[in-house]
This record gives C-alpha cells, sequence and structure tokens, in this order.
C-alpha cells in the first residue's frame, strides 16, 4: 500500500490517523492511503510566503520561465510512471492519462517559453508613455502590475490530477508567486507522485511548491489578504469557498472554476456530406467517451435540427458504438471506468433524472459490454439520450459528470438555440458545426455573453481540429454563471489573477527611473 506525503515548510510530511484510502477504480481495490491530520498548514503558507515568495520575486520572467520548463521536463522524464498510476488510481485509459499528464507539461513548456519572451523583467509597467495628468506635463501616472506578496492555493477537481497542478502552477510561479498545491483526495496519486519526482530532480527552490496530498483541514483559515485562491471543482463547493469559508472577509481573492452544461449545436446548413457533419459527430462522441465523460469541458447538451435528428442520432450511435469499454490498462479499451464509487452513485441518479425528461436512445445507465472485467469496478457505459424538444427542464440544469449526453431537437434558427443554451446559466465552452457564415456570426453574437470560449467546428478546418474538450494554454478557460464566474490561463492573461494592478502618480523622470 502506498503512503502519499504531502510537502509542507520544505519536508515531506504523511499525516496522523486513520487514513483515507485511494482507489482502483477498476476493481474497487484500495491502492494507497492518505492523511493531512495534524499537519501545520499555518507555518505551511508562512514558509511558502516567506521563502518561496522572495525567491521568485528575484527572478526575471525569463528565470521563472526556465525554472517552469525544468519543472516540465522534469515531469515528462517519469511519463510512463506516470501514466501508469493516472490508470491505477484513476481509471484513465492510457489516451486519458496522456490528455493528463502531456497537458500538465504541455502547459508548463507553453508558460515557460512565455516566460522566455517576456524576458528580464520581473513585472509589468502598463503602456509605453506614461498619462499626464496636471496642467504641468511633469505630474504623469503609469499602471504596475507586481506579483501579490502571498501565496497561491490551487485546489483541484478530481478529475485531472495532472493538468489541474500543472496548468495553475505554470501561471501562478511565472507570475511570481509560490504555489500550494492540493489535489482532490480520490486520485492524489499521479499529483503526489509529480511532487516527489520535482523534488528529488532538486529543480524547485525551498517554498516554491508545496503540497496538501488529501483533506485540506484548516488550510483555508490560514490564508489572508495577500494570498488568492484558485480553485476547481463542484459549484456547490465553489459557493460554498466563495460565501461561507470566511475568505472574503480576510480579503483572499479567489478564482472559481465550476460545472457547466457544455453544448453543441449541429447547424441548419449542414448535410451529412459535409466535412464539418462529420466533424460534429466525432467531437461529440469523442467528448461523451474521453475520460468517461468526466471532463469539465465534455459535451452535454447535443443540439439538432429537427429535420436532421434521425441521422445525426444514428451517426453518433454508430461513432459511439466503436468505443470499447473495459480495463483501461488494455490497449483496446477506449474508455475506462468512473473515476470513484462516489462518482458511480451519482451520475447513476443523475442519469434517473435525465431519462425522466429524455429517452434513452444508446445505452441505459447500466454497465454495457465490458472488456476485460467481469464484476467491481465504477463503470457506468456510454448513454446517449434523446429529448422531445429544447424544453427538456432538467437537461438544462444538472451537469451529469460521466459518458453522458442529451440531444435535443431545435427548429435550425439560431434565436432558438441561443435561448435554450442560456438555460444552462453560464458555461466553459459550446461548440458550433456550421459553414454558413450568418448562423455563425448569430451563435457567436447570442452565445459569447455566457460562455468563455466558443468552439467553431467548420468544414475547412476539419483536420486540425483538437475539439472543445481540449483547453489550449493560449486561450481563456472559465465561464460565468454556474461555470464559476472564473478565468485562467489565456497566455499573458491568466498572469493577472496572481498580480496587483497599482496606479503610481508623481514626478516624471522619478517614476522613469523607478519603473524603468
Ligand atoms: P468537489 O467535490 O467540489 O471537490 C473539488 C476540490 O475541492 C477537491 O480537491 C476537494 O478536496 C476540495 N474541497 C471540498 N470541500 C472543501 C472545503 N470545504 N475546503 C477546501 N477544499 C474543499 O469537486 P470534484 O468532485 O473533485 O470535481 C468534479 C466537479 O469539478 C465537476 O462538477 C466538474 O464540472 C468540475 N470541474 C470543473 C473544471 C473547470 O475547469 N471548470 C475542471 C474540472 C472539474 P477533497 O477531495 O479532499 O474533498
Amino acid at each position: 500500500m502506498i503512503t502519499l506525503r504531502s510537502h509542507v515548510s520544505g519536508a515531506f510530511a504523511a499525516g496522523q490517523g486513520t487514513p483515507r484510502p485511494l482507489f482502483n477504480p477498476t476493481t474497487g481495490e484500495a491502492v494507497a492511503q492518505t492523511s493531512t491530520e495534524g499537519l501545520d498548514f499555518g507555518g505551511a503558507l508562512a514558509f511558502a510566503r516567506t521563502q518561496g515568495g522572495p525567491t521568485l520575486r528575484a527572478m526575471t520572467f525569463a528565470e521563472r520561465g526556465a525554472l517552469i520548463l525544468a519543472i516540465s521536463k522534469a515531469i515528462h522524464a517519469h511519463r510512463d510512471e506516470l501514466l501508469g498510476l493516472a490508470t491505477l488510481n484513476g481509471g484513465n485509459t492510457r489516451g486519458d492519462a496522456k490528455f493528463d499528464v502531456d497537458g500538465a507539461t504541455g502547459t508548463l513548456a507553453w508558460y515557460g517559453k512565455l516566460g522566455a519572451k517576456l524576458g528580464d523583467r520581473r513585472y509589468f509597467v502598463d503602456g509605453e508613455e506614461p498619462t499626464r495628468l496636471a496642467a504641468n506635463p511633469r505630474f504623469v501616472g503609469q499602471h504596475v502590475r507586481v506579483p501579490r506578496h502571498g501565496v497561491a492555493v490551487h485546489i483541484n477537481a478530481f478529475n485531472f490530477p495532472g493538468w489541474g497542478f500543472g496548468e495553475k502552477a505554470a501561471v501562478a510561479l511565472l507570475a511570481g508567486m509560490p504555489v500550494v498545491c492540493k489535489p482532490a483526495t480520490s486520485t492524489a496519486l499521479v499529483t503526489a507522485r509529480m511532487f516527489e519526482i520535482l523534488v528529488e530532480s532538486g529543480v524547485v527552490p525551498e517554498g516554491v511548491l508545496s503540497l496538501v496530498a488529501g483533506p485540506p483541514g484548516d488550510l483555508l483559515k490560514h490564508m489572508g489578504p495577500q494570498d488568492v485562491l484558485a480553485f476547481t471543482g463542484s459549484s456547490d463547493t465553489g459557493s460554498y469557498l466563495r460565501t461561507k469559508a470566511g475568505l472574503l472577509e480576510r480579503g483572499v481573492r479567489i478564482n472559481v472554476e465550476a460545472d457547466s452544461l457544455n453544448a453543441a449545436v449541429l447547424g441548419p446548413d449542414l448535410d451529412s456530406d459535409s466535412d464539418a457533419w462529420h466533424l460534429f459527430v466525432r467531437e461529440t462522441a469523442k467528448d461523451m467517451t474521453q475520460k468517461a465523460g468526466q471532463k469539465c469541458t465534455a459535451i452535454r447538451r447535443i443540439f439538432v435540427p429537427r429535420d436532421s435528428v434521425a441521422e445525426a442520432r444514428e451517426h453518433l450511435i454508430a461513432e459511439i458504438q466503436r468505443t470499447r469499454v473495459g480495463d483501461p490498462a488494455l490497449s483496446e479499451v477506449r474508455m475506462g471506468p468512473l473515476a470513484t464509487e462516489q462518482q458511480l452513485r451519482d451520475v447513476s441518479a443523475g442519469i434517473a433524472k435525465l431519462s425522466e425528461r429524455a429517452r434513452f436512445v444508446y445505452g441505459d445507465g447500466g454497465r454495457g459490454e465490458l472488456v476485460g472485467v467481469d464484476e467491481g469496478g465504477y463503470f457506468v457505459g456510454p448513454t446517449l439520450l434523446e429529448a422531445e424538444s429544447v424544453d427538456a427542464g432538467v437537461v438544462h440544469e444538472l451537469e451529469v459528470f460521466g459518458p453522458v449526453q442529451t440531444i435535443l431537437p431545435y427548429d435550425g434558427t439560431a434565436a432558438q438555440a441561443c435561448e435554450a443554451i442560456a438555460r444552462g446559466t453560464g458555461g466553459l465552452v459550446s461548440s458550433v458545426y456550421s459553414d454558413d457564415k450568418a448562423f455563425v456570426g448569430d451563435m457567436v453574437m447570442g452565445l459569447a455573453p455566457y460562455h468563455g470560449r466558443l468552439h467553431l467546428g467548420h468544414s475547412k478546418i476539419a483536420e486540425h481540429s483538437p475539439g472543445p474538450g481540449t483547453v489550449m494554454p493560449q486561450m481563456v478557460h472559465g465561464g460565468p454563471g454556474r461555470a464559476g464566474g472564473g478565468e485562467e490561463l489565456g497566455g499573458e492573461r491568466g498572469l493577472d489573477f496572481y498580480l496587483q494592478r497599482c496606479a503610481v502618480q508623481g514626478l516624471k523622470p522619478l517614476l522613469a527611473k523607478i519603473l524603468g
């Protein structure tokens, strides 16, 4: 049995008391355990602030970028081992595991290179020239963005123990803030091993990266006004942290990445001969089965013009059927189990609720046919439902975080599709598949206020699309409303969360001297 260790105040430490087990979701067997009881989180945050913070702030963007690249390389050197752990503790197929682990190293590498581009500066000065503020031209003002003097606490969801760590840490470190990472307890094995690798590699200076490998205990109680909390998880936990955890009272800056009822819309112009139609089918089916549908960006609602429903349903089912489900360690298997027993309970209950407003057209929420698995494990087979119309109540309200999607027939107008999608009250990403400029234009203007990102599938780029589920470091990740109202990544934009913007006004030559 592996015992996970946190890394706090510059040292590895296992908690006391009865540890929590971590399971192999394919078999239901316990494979690791962890406890954070008795760890001094107040001391851990203080250590990060006083040791890691000054070290990072003394580095230029280029030096921080080099550090981030070294972190990426150190993790990548253990890729195969980490992919194995993602299968063992997360039920990931090799493809799923690569999505998580390579997603982490890829995002780190991207931000490492951005650091090199930002060069020898340590902070940002807005604009080339200061703004004149009075009749006397020597009285001017300029905005600076400097790293906060606190610690960045990162709380992650169970579905991306690798990427969740990498994508948040990359941005915070480049901005110049030390990181305390808290992965979800149930799948923390991958993150815990990444930290061992990093400490063994010796690339990370003291206090720059810390790990809470399990329950948060009183971690958040020790956060103060220079600290920031970036949370990813369910809307319920996000709301609790925002309203009841006392963080606002203490002035902690918070970013919330929560859940989302992402939509895919098939345009009325497409027929099944077009490349964009096939792209819609491929990307929608992939989002159902990749990571067993446990992606915050996965398509949940599929809007199809009423006249095309029969053919689209047939094509979607044919594509989904190609996915073999079962033991994720087998090379022929394309979809594994859900990550936890709780997930199995939640997804099963969610499917039952959806089925009150939509009929099953593929699968029925059961285990389905499995390869290499007789019994046990947290399996739900791909499940496609279909509603009578866009007026499908709970389908617009409940995120079922598994391999589950619902087809919603619409009248083919952008107006109806946009109105129905907005019933999801804010999302991370929605997709529009169409070659009709006017339709796409109307959809973009109708959907943009409700989303952090829009993915436009077009016949001319059908071979180059990574799909809506791939979060790229260049593009903003987050969304309004139920998606949490947060924003991450987006290239240089992501750094702002970790920086304080300060307007500095005074004598022009003095400002020029100080700010450079
Ligand atoms: P969750 O139950 O809300 O847990 C998320 C994280 O919050 C875990 O690390 C959990 O730790 C921690 N946590 C729970 N209660 C806490 C508290 N009182 N104080 C501090 N930390 C606390 O969500 P989940 O089941 O892991 O993730 C699934 C959800 O995440 C889905 O709804 C999905 O849509 C969403 N998600 C969103 C994104 C995005 O980028 N928007 C990405 C991935 C997932 P423990 O595990 O130790 O309890």
